[in-house]
């Protein structure tokens, strides 16, 4: 029998002297032995038949689960009421006291609901001894249960609070005033409060020795975990579990990702997904890493690949070895005509340079042939073009041949990837003809502290799903860290500036690099600006970063961005503008087809929408676009004509017109006119996608950069 009906059977009272929610009862037993009479009960784990005697833990399920109801006795209103006014008369003439004292000592002026001006402080330092409290109380039965089940212990005000006071000062006094002064009232509430009032005691179940050992303890701070606790798998193995106070204490986090725990310390903080294990934050990373890996196996631009040439000493190479060939034919490098190109070519006045770099061939062991060496310089020719023709305020570029290789991020807060760039051993091995201890004074140089080994990077994030912001591009391995790094008195100054010199363009390589990448998968690209590294970084020094932020940039061409739309991309804060190195939208389907030599997908006809009270000018001198007399549909639409390949489409896009400065007649005049364009009439060049709408939404609506002749309007629909 438990306590609850044994109670309920003699004296009614709750026996606890804390309230419900921290007690638990046993759960009731399955059954009793036959021989012993001793209770068996169930295994709370293996839920196999244990002995009491057999049980060492008992633990309480959680509040939150179901345990046993129980409900208050109904109590005796007038007993209770008998030692409330009990109480009542005690204190009367303590309270008539005080309050004389308060008059006496001229404190009703001081006290006040809001700000204490001393009255509280004068009140309480105003004492009196209360000997017979506890024992008025404790006479009353109903009185001490409640007090009980109130958790007596903690409760610091009313009734209760008075259980084992002799001594009450005139701030409590005070406080007890409504029970002092009406007795009835507080009577009924204690009645109305917990007369058959309802509550629920937690289950304690047993655990058998068996199950003891098996069961979980947290991984972190070695407390039991039962089954029926939450607990958490962690990242790291696939047996170890974490307790639900570890997670509250902040001393294990869950990652965001794969739901598993971990110590707070190994988490990483991603600002786009949250708190994520190191396991998925090297996922999420590899993921962007792959991706750049891939893009950049895939690439296909002419440069990075060249040697270090300047466009006059390639120019003069060329037409050399060309009429060279023409004259003598082709012949192995270090063949038997060899010789002959070598004294040739002094004898030529061949610039330094071009000389060099022919002896510099004639120690390549597998250097191939002299129309291998012309390929050779006409692909470096190219690839010089190339950047002119993408580029022309460039004025020169030299290239080099780099090793790229995709790093991760030195900063951890968002998803991205570093693109490192690394002169190739093919250009070490040119550069020992004429420095044969390059390699040494390279190593000094490229000791740096972010990523060692690389002579410059580019640090990449995706921002907003699909944009990607270059936050840093910056070269580390150079001329001043080489001196930073060097002993004193060191005989290769001379070479370390020669690296500087020779990987000058390392920054618009970079740039073209990201630019290609972005363009080929359509996606936005930025750099930010000088301002936003001044910002960014403080007061370091930045004074290197102004070429490659500001001046390299701007003689690349690439635009600034709307600020409105650069802000928050950048790590770290920096907000305003980007230069925009590469945009989706701008590279649209008739340039892209041009470039790859697709066949061009321009429909035959095509629809233009407008209101009919245009139909009279149009007739007049054709469909003119925004600024010669158009007006827009949209506010924050490009300049230009629309045009569809639906007819239904064109006319939507009117009948949901949204800009305020459509005169209001053309809209009072009722109807919206679809008209059919003879696109043969049209300029194709002037024609492309819709700007407005990301591929492959753009596929059927065009923008057609002029204005539409009235000869190309085949029909009124
Ligand atoms: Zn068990
Ligand atoms: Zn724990
Ligand atoms: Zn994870």
């Amino acid at each position: 029998m438990n306590w609850y009906k044994q109670a309920q059977q003699s004296l009614l009272f709750y026996p606890y002297s804390g309230m419900p929610s921290s007690q638990s009862v046993k759960v009731d037993p399955i059954s009793i032995d036959q021989e012993t009479g001793e209770n068996v009960y169930q295994c709370e784990k293996c839920k196999n038949p244990v002995l009491e005697s057999n049980i060492t833990v008992w633990y309480a399920r959680g509040a939150e689960e179901p345990g046993v109801s129980y409900n208050m006795p109904t109590y005796n209103y007038d007993r209770i009421l008998n030692t409330v006014t009990q109480v009542s008369q005690y204190l009367m003439p303590f309270y008539q006291q005080l309050q004389q004292y308060i008059k006496d000592q001229d404190l009703e002026s001081k006290r006040n609901d809001t700000y204490d001006y001393g009255y509280r402080t004068s009140i309480n330092s105003w004492e009196v001894q209360v000997p017979q409290l506890p024992d008025i109380l404790k006479n009353s039965q109903e009185i001490m249960d409640i007090c009980y089940f109130k958790n007596r212990g903690y409760s610091n005000s009313g009734l209760c609070s008075l259980l084992n006071v002799t001594e009450i000062s005139g701030g409590t006094l005070e406080d007890l005033s409504d029970l002092i002064l009406n007795p009835e009232k507080t009577a009924q509430e204690f009645f109305n409060n917990y007369s058959k009032k309802e509550f629920e005691v937690s289950y304690k179940v047993p655990v058998c020795d068996d199950c003891y050992g098996d069961i979980d303890k947290c991984a972190f701070c070695d407390k039991l975990i039962f089954p029926k606790d939450r607990q958490y798998p962690v990242v790291y193995n696939d047996t170890d579990v974490v307790c639900e106070d570890c997670l509250e204490n902040g001393s294990a986090g869950i990652c965001i990702e794969c739901g598993k725990a971990d110590s707070m310390d190994d988490m990483h903080y991603r600002e786009d997904v949250g708190e994520i294990c190191d396991e998925c934050y090297q996922n999420l990373d590899g993921a962007a890493i792959g991706w750049a890996k891939a893009m950049i196996s895939n690439l296909n631009i002419p440069i990075g690949k060249n040697l270090p040439l300047s466009e006059k000493v390639l120019k003069n190479l060329s037409t050399f070895l060309n009429r060279y060939i023409a004259k003598y034919g082709d012949d192995k490098i270090r063949g038997k005509g060899w010789g002959r190109l070598l004294h040739l070519s002094e004898k030529s006045g061949l610039p330094e340079g071009a000389i060099e770099y022919l002896i510099n061939k004639s120690h390549d062991v597998d250097g191939g042939s002299i129309s291998d060496v012309l390929g050779e310089i006409e692909n470096n020719i190219s690839a010089q073009e190339y950047m002119k023709e993408q580029y022309p305020n460039l004025k020169s570029y030299q290239d080099l041949p780099f090793d790229i290789e995709v790093l991760p991020n030195f900063s951890h807060e968002k998803s991205g990837f570093t693109i490192g760039i690394t002169p190739s051993d093919r250009f070490f091995g040119y550069a020992e003809r004429k420095y044969p201890n390059i390699r040494k004074t390279w190593d000094r140089m490229a000791d740096t502290p972010h990523h060692p080994g690389v002579l410059a990077y580019a640090r990449c994030s995706f921002e907003m799903g699909n944009d990607l912001v270059i936050n840093n591009l910056q070269r580390d391995s150079d001329y001043d860290n080489y001196v930073s790094k060097s002993y004193s008195g060191s005989s290769s100054l001379e070479e370390a500036q020669w690296i500087d010199r020779i990987t000058k363009d390392w920054d618009s390589f970079l740039l073209h690099l990201i630019k290609s990448i972005c363009i080929s998968e359509n996606i936005n690209a930025y750099l930010t600006t000088f301002d936003q590294q001044k910002q960014k970084w403080g007061n370091l020094p930045i004074h290197k970063s102004k070429k490659t932020y500001k001046e390299v940039p701007e003689r690349m061409g690439f635009p600034l961005t709307d600020p409105g739309r650069a802000e928050n991309m950048v790590e770290r804060g920096g907000y305003g503008d980007m230069y925009q190195i590469a945009n989706d939208i701008g590279m649209n389907w008739y340039k892209k087809a041009q470039q790859v030599n697709m066949e061009l997908p321009i429909p035959s006809t095509l629809f233009h929408a407008t209101y009919r009270a245009n139909l009279e000018s149009i007739q007049q001198v054709g469909i003119t676009s925004c600024p010669e007399g158009g007006v827009k549909m949209y506010q924050d639409c490009q300049n230009g004509v629309y045009l569809h390949t639906d007819p239904d489409v064109a006319y939507s896009y009117v009948e949901t017109a949204d800009n305020d400065s459509i005169p209001n007649e053309w809209i009072e005049g009722g109807d919206i006119v679809v008209l059919s364009i003879n696109v043969s009439y049209l300029d194709v060049e002037l024609l492309e996608t819709d700007p407005n709408l990301p591929p492959p939404m753009n596929e059927d609506s065009f923008l057609y950069n002029g204005t539409i002749p009235t000869g190309a309007i085949t029909g009124v629909l």
